[in-house]
């Protein structure tokens, strides 16, 4: 950490891959201001990120389509170096049948999110992407170059138009922009305090696998075992949460030392390994020692076929790789699954 400990403003910072990126940087020294609505988590995260550092972050309830909230927090804090911007919504069914929903929230957000920081002179932000942008990829490993195909849902769409503003706004101003694209984020923190709190019937597979281990569902559903891959069953690049949070603290790291090469950088998150829904569920089986029932149904709309990452550029241009492999992702998603059934909550 250079020598003053640097302010860092964290949208959507209760959120699953918000929480324990704060985590990472508190660890790493920053000071971190969480802006949530609340609206797919709860403020109990504060609490126990506070468990796991040490410290709890400062944290507000706002809404990001609230401008004026949201220009209330910059001038309490106006010696914030960057923004980091998770906040969205995410569920990617439910953008197909409610487009406005998405549209409004993760749009608006945004574009208030970038005139506060304007009028705040704050000129650093690391933005969530995805994966989705590529859509079902030509090649594969995909590379950052790979063309943005139209997107599956209105949730992707969202992702693109939102790289598409921040592109646009960073070419006329002082903004600059780490667009990190990840792939398939999933388990907890080691200490089990964090994780993933999927509202209502998870649309990923390991909430998927951990809540039917725990007895919450009979069963996981393989969505389709007809597709192109060995096994049938769709391929995905699976990411500890925790490799993908400290991506966050070194993208920081390199806006604030002007370590850029130009206004705006992509970077793929991944493991560059695909792992299909058995290899998952059977590695999953193999760490919790269970046998877990599943049930083959038909193809589920929008899903592609396969896709993994081509880590090359941040590996080499961030200094960044994933380090924790498949089972120690099933673990600590299992631990935490069990910590929520304790009522750690
Ligand atoms: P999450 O739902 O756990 O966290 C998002 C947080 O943002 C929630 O705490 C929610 O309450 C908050 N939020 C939503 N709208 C808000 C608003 N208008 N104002 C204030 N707070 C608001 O989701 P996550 O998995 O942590 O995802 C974080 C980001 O990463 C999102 O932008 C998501 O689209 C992106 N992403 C996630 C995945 C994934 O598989 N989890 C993959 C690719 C990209």
């Amino acid at each position: 950490m250079d020598s003053m400990p640097k302010k860092v403003l964290v949208t959507g910072g209760t959120g699953y891959i918000g929480s324990h990126t704060t985590v990472e940087l508190q660890q790493a020294g920053y000071q971190v201001v969480i802006v949530d609505n609340l609206s797919n988590s709860t403020d109990k995260i504060v609490g126990q990120i506070g468990q796991i550092t040490g410290r709890a972050p400062a944290f507000y309830q706002i809404d990001l389509c609230d401008e004026a909230a949201l220009r209330m927090v910059f001038r309490e804090h106006p010696d914030l170096a960057g923004v980091i911007h998770f906040a969205a919504y995410k569920a990617v069914g439910e953008s197909v049948e409610l487009p406005l929903k998405y549209y409004h929230n993760n749009l608006v957000s945004l574009i208030n999110l970038l005139q506060v920081m304007q009028e705040s002179r704050v000129y650093n932000m690391v933005f969530s992407s995805s994966c989705t942008v590529y859509g079902q990829p030509d090649t594969l490993p995909v590379t950052e170059q790979s063309p943005i195909k139209k997107a599956f849902s209105p949730y992707g769409n969202t992702k693109q138009i939102s790289e598409e503003i921040l592109a646009d706004v960073a070419t006329v101003s002082d903004l600059k922009v780490i667009s990190l694209r990840y792939f398939n984020p999933i388990g907890a923190h080691e200490s089990a305090l964090i994780g993933e709190l999927p509202i209502g019937i998870p649309n990923n597979l390991v909430p998927f696998i951990t809540q039917t281990a725990i007895g919450l569902r009979p069963k996981i559903m393989v969505f389709g075992n007809d597709y192109n891959t060995p096994d049938g069953t769709c391929i995905r690049d699976y990411i500890h949460v925790v490799d993908l949070a400290k991506a966050h603290v070194v993208a920081m790291q390199r806006m604030l030392r002007q370590n850029m090469e130009t206004y705006m950088e992509f970077f793929n998150l991944g493991t560059g390994k695909g792992t299909s829904v058995l290899e998952a569920i059977n590695a999953f089986e193999k760490v919790s020692g269970l046998k877990l029932n599943f049930e083959i149904t038909k193809r589920r709309e929008g899903d592609v076929d396969k896709v993994w990452a081509d880590v090359a550029h941040a590996n080499g241009k961030l200094g960044w790789k994933a380090e924790e492999g498949l089972e120690e992702m099933m673990l600590s998603a299992w631990q935490w699954e069990q910590n929520l059934k304790a009522g750690i909550l």
